[in-house]
């Protein structure tokens, strides 16, 4: 803790240092921060912020109450508090040889929470090393973002999927509590209380479920306490069999034309498909929103992973322009959007902001509230984090420049705090 308040002090400058050297520094204020969250879209101007013990104990206006000297003050006049960002879909966990690797996941973990995100939801890995990492970052063994994860349900189909190999080495793809084939005849009880046993926060729904099976599970997992995280479109149920199934967020926006395509047809695989050809071509999809609104279901739009797919193969071009314009529609029909990226960490949260705000037409405001109470919800955390107010977590990030003003600003980090310790930023 001391050597985490010793590169704050280096950036920003603690004021009463005497009483900093007497106190365990378990509590603190920060005091001069212009306040934006989901409540705070509008901002809270000169606010003060008490935080004890990892929580957020009292915010008020800096002259509306006056601190013990006990109290060290960070003073941060002009600077932009937010809360920490939240990645909706990332991947640490799948193939250990690569990019996986512990070193190189380790490495990424400290560079992501030095740039504000203090919590992630991992989209299906191997369960045995995300559990390790969880509690790792969980006690501050390891300078990370909170990790929850997922157990992954699939039809047998999906588990000679490489994929999934690589995810349970040691064990048989298809047969583990985390990489599960999922049929008629599975006893569900089990199969979640064992997923539940891995510590997963939610079942990730994959490849191959028909709607009846995708309603079975969700009402079991509800039965015992889990969430439900879709794939949006599962070959054999369609993005509203599992909206209606009650899973609470489905991934993907390019996958919502599934609704009522089958395929893309080959004519719309080209390099670039402008404005009137997919206001002309898409969908309709006004019901499939209304129920997503109607059921509280958030969309993980994963814009990055189509934009870097795109970059990467040019043909593929067509595929971004869908994701664009599907987050872009259901964002203009009120479905709630989550940020997470599923680009296996290339770019971070900030980069689906800022694709967000530039490409599907989300204001700044609301591209911060994607990246925090949304991504709060998604992982079923909203009680605790995605807000700045007493009682929350004090999982925060502190921004030299108005994010509100150009979203490219979310990158102005000064500091990060998780769960009460302050880390410097990775500027
Ligand atoms: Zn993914």
């Amino acid at each position: 803790m001391r050597k985490h308040l010793l590169a704050a002090i280096l950036l920003v400058g603690w004021a009463r240092q005497p009483a900093l050297a007497q106190t365990t520094a378990k509590q603190f204020a920060l005091s001069g921060v212009t306040l934006i969250d989901a409540q705070h879209i509008q901002p809270a101007y000169r606010q003060t912020v008490v935080i004890n013990d990892g929580i957020i104990v009292r915010v008020f206006p800096d002259d509306a109450q006056s601190l013990p000297d006990s109290i060290p003050v960070l003073r941060l006049k002009g600077k932009f508090l937010l809360p920490g960002l939240i990645d909706t879909h990332v991947h640490l966990a799948t193939e250990p040889s690569t990019t996986n690797d512990r070193v190189s996941t380790l490495s990424v973990l400290d560079r992501m929470l030095r740039s504000g995100i203090t919590s992630v939801r991992d989209m299906a890995g191997d369960a045995r090393t995300l559990a390790g990492l969880s509690r790792d970052a969980l006690v501050g063994d390891i300078t990370s973002p909170d990790i929850y994860f997922s157990a992954l349900f699939a039809g047998p189909s999906f588990f000679k999927d490489p994929r999934s190999i690589s995810s349970v080495m040691g064990g048989v793809s298809g047969y583990m509590p985390y990489m599960r084939a999922v049929t008629d005849t599975t006893n569900l009880p089990l199969a979640v209380a064992e997923a539940k046993g891995t510590g997963a926060t939610g079942i990730k729904l994959y490849a191959d479920l028909p709607a009846a099976l995708v309603a079975r599970i969700v009402g079991t997992a509800k039965e015992q306490g889990m969430l439900v995280w879709g794939h949006a479109w599962l070959n054999q149920a369609r993005p509203s069999d599992l909206v209606k199934a009650g899973v609470s967020s489905i991934s993907h926006a390019l996958l919502l034309i599934r609704e009522t395509r089958a395929t893309i047809p080959p004519s719309w695989k080209r390099p670039r498909l402008d404005d009137q050809f997919l206001k002309d071509s898409l969908p309709d999809l006004s019901s499939l929103f209304q129920l997503m609104k109607k059921n509280n279901v958030l969309l993980d739009a994963t814009m990055a992973t189509y934009r870097q797919w795109a970059g990467q193969d040019t043909t593929m071009g067509f595929n971004y322009d869908l994701t664009k314009r599907c987050t872009k529609m259901a964002y203009l029909a009120g479905v709630k959007i989550c940020a997470g990226t599923d680009d296996d960490q290339q770019g971070f949260v900030q980069n689906e902001m800022e694709l967000l705000v530039h490409d599907a037409g989300l204001t700044t405001g609301d591209a911060i509230i994607a990246a925090t109470l949304h991504g709060a919800e998604a992982l079923g955390i909203e009680k605790t984090c995605g807000t700045i107010a007493p009682g929350k977590k004090a999982n925060l990030m502190v921004l030299d420049k108005d994010p509100l003003g150009d979203i490219k600003n979310i990158r102005s980090v000064v500091l990060v705090i998780k769960a009460g310790k302050v880390y410097s930023s990775v500027l």
